[in-house]
C-alpha cells in the first residue's frame, strides 16, 4: 500500500525521473536548437538521484520511469539503473525507461542484467530523411540498430510516436505494420503545450481521434482494459497480434486516474505535468540526512497534487501552458 494518497484520493505509485535535461537529439516539438541546459552544479548526483527515489520507494511507488532529456547520456547512469534495479521485489515492481534509442546498441544487455523488462521508445517516422528532419541531430538507423538490440536482449519494447499534422500522420499505418512485425506495441501520442519551441504547435497538432478512425478502416482494433500503469488507452490489433494505444492529453481528459507524480535532474518534484506548482527537494536532501525528513516533504508535496491539467491548443501564437519545455519534466 501507498502512504501517498492525494488530496482527490488518487494513490501515487509511479514516479517517473528526469535524470538528465541534455540530449544527443534536438526534436522540433520537444526542444529549441540552441536550448541553454541547466549548470551542472544543480543537478542531483547519482547518489542523490538513488537516496530519493528510494525514499519514494518507501513511502509506496511501485514502478520507476527514468526519462530526460536523454536519460542513457547521461554519464554513469547504468550505475543509478543498477542500485535501483536492486529494489525490484523489495517494494519496487518495475523499473523501466524511457529513450530515444540513440544508446540502445551500447546497454540493452547491461539493462536487461539490471533488472529492467520493457522500454519505452520513441521513434517519430522510419523515413531517414524526416527523422532527420524532426530531431534535427538524430539517425534513423543508429535507433533502429538500438532497438533491434533491445529486442535481441530480452526487452520488450514499445515504439512511442509523436502525431504530427502533415509530418508523419500518412505512415501510422505502415508503422504499426513494422512495429507488429517486431512485436513491439504502438503508442500515439498528442503533441503537447510545454515550452518555447521554434515552431507554433497550432500547426502541428493532429488529435487522435481522428487517426483512430482512420486506422480502423484498416485493422481490426478491440478495446482493451490493458494497463501499464501509464495514461494510454490500448486497443488489441487482431492483424498483429500486438497493441495500439493513444496518449490523449488534448482530446480526452487523462487526469482522473492520474497516478504519477515528476521529478526533475534538479530534485524538483512536479505533481503534475501540465501545472507549476512544484516542490524543491534538493534543499530538503541536502538540508538533512535525515530520510524522515524526506519522506515528510513528498507526504507535503503530495497533498498539493492539483485536480489535473488545463492544456488548450486551439489559438495560434498562443504561448504554452507550461514554460518548462518536455525535456526538463520527463514527459
Ligand atoms: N529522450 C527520450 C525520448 O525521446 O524518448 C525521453 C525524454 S522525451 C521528453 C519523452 C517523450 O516525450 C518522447 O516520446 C517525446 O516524443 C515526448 N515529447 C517531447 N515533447 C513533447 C511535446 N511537446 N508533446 C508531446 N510529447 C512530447
Ligand atoms: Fe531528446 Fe527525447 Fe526531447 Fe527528442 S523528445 S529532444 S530525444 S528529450
Amino acid at each position: 500500500m501507498t502512504d501517498m494518497i492525494d488530496p482527490f484520493g488518487r494513490a501515487i505509485t509511479y514516479l517517473r525521473i528526469s535524470v538528465t535535461d541534455r540530449c544527443d537529439f534536438r526534436c522540433v516539438y520537444c526542444m529549441a536548437e540552441d536550448m541553454t541546459f541547466l549548470p551542472k552544479a544543480d543537478l542531483l548526483s547519482l547518489e542523490e538521484l538513488e537516496r530519493l527515489a528510494g525514499a519514494f520507494v518507501d513511502l509506496g511507488v511501485r514502478k520507476l520511469r527514468l526519462t530526460g532529456g536523454e536519460p542513457l547520456v547521461r554519464r554513469g547512469v547504468m550505475a543509478l539503473i543498477n542500485r535501483l534495479g536492486q529494489r525490484i521485489g523489495q517494494g519496487l515492481d518495475e523499473l523501466t525507461l524511457t529513450t530515444n534509442g540513440s544508446q540502445l546498441g551500447r546497454f540493452a544487455d547491461e539493462l536487461v542484467a539490471a533488472g529492467v523488462k520493457r522500454v519505452n521508445v520513441s521513434i517519430d517516422t522510419l523515413d531517414e530523411e524526416k527523422f532527420r528532419t524532426i530531431t534535427r541531430w538524430g539517425r534513423l538507423p543508429q535507433v533502429i540498430d538500438g532497438v533491434m538490440a533491445a529486442k535481441a536482449a530480452g526487452l520488450r519494447v514499445k515504439v512511442n510516436a509523436v502525431a504530427l499534422k502533415g509530418v508523419n500522420e500518412d505512415e501510422f499505418d505502415a508503422m504499426l505494420d513494422w512495429c507488429g512485425r517486431h512485436g513491439f506495441d504502438f503508442c500515439l501520442i498528442e503533441t503537447m503545450p510545454l515550452g518555447e519551441v521554434d515552431q507554433d504547435r497550432t500547426d502541428q497538432y493532429l488529435p487522435l481521434s481522428t487517426v483512430r478512425q482512420r486506422l480502423a478502416a484498416r485493422w481490426t482494433l478491440t478495446p482493451t482494459d490493458y494497463v501499464t500503469g501509464g495514461p494510454a488507452r490500448y486497443f488489441d490489433v487482431a492483424e498483429t497480434g500486438t497493441r495500439l494505444g493513444f496518449i490523449t492529453p488534448l482530446t480526452h481528459n487523462f487526469c482522473e486516474g492520474c497516478n504519477r507524480v515528476r521529478l526533475t535532474c534538479t530534485g524538483t518534484l512536479y505533481m503534475c505535468l501540465g501545472q507549476d506548482d512544484a516542490a524543491d527537494l534538493r534543499a530538503v536532501l541536502r538540508g538533512s540526512d535525515d530520510d524522515a525528513v524526506l519522506r515528510q516533504a513528498i507526504l507535503d508535496a503530495i497533498a498539493r497534487k492539483p485536480k489535473g491539467h488545463d492544456f488548450v491548443i486551439d489559438r495560434a501564437g498562443q504561448a504554452p501552458a507550461v514554460a518548462r519545455h518536455m525535456s526538463v519534466t520527463g514527459g
